[in-house]
């Protein structure tokens, strides 16, 4: 079964949130970057990575769906924050608009009965529970730091040191 018309609109749609996602991640990590904040820098450099294999999971999908892939123009992202605190933050407030929109996408699909899109939807449900959760993690402990830069040393080099 082909997908249909109004889905395949959807996932282009996502695949360039994914790919926005990945951009604001990347401008995070050049702003970290400056602060010297090398490891939270890497930490987010790995997280822009990550946005652009979802994009081309969803890229693929369509494809496999005999449907056509559309690039469209990524919006320009934020450069500016005031703290590391405020940059998980956003982050975790970002992962739970790409959540949401990928159940918007799933009630689409359970609606016209597509259980193809449905199963596929599924590794994105559960790889969202891990995204709120790291970023939302990241963001308490911070708050935890609050002004004491040799617990936020700490923390930076333990976020360097994430491998995937
Ligand atoms: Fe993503
Ligand atoms: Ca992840």
């Amino acid at each position: 079964m082909e997908i249909s018309k109004e889905l395949q609109d959807a996932i282009n749609d996502q695949i360039n949130f994914e790919l926005y996602s990945g951009y604001i991640y990347l401008s995070m990590a050049t702003w970290l970057e400056e602060q010297n904040l090398a490891g939270m820098a890497r930490w987010m450099e790995m997280q822009a990575e990550e946005e652009y294999e979802h994009a081309m999971k969803f890229y693929k999908f369509v494809f496999d769906r005999g449907g056509r892939v559309t690039m469209k123009s990524i919006a320009g992202p934020k450069t500016e924050w005031e703290s590391p605190l405020a940059i998980f933050e956003e982050a975790y407030g970002h992962e739970k608009e790409v959540s949401k929109r990928i159940y918007d996408i799933g009630e689409m699909a359970e609606k016209e009965g597509d259980k193809a899109t449905e199963s596929f939807l599924k590794w994105f449900y559960d790889e969202q529970v891990e995204e709120e959760e790291q970023t939302a993690r990241i963001r308490d402990l911070l708050k935890m730091i609050g002004d004491s830069v040799p617990a936020l040393m700490q923390l930076d080099a333990r976020l360097g040191a994430r491998e995937d």
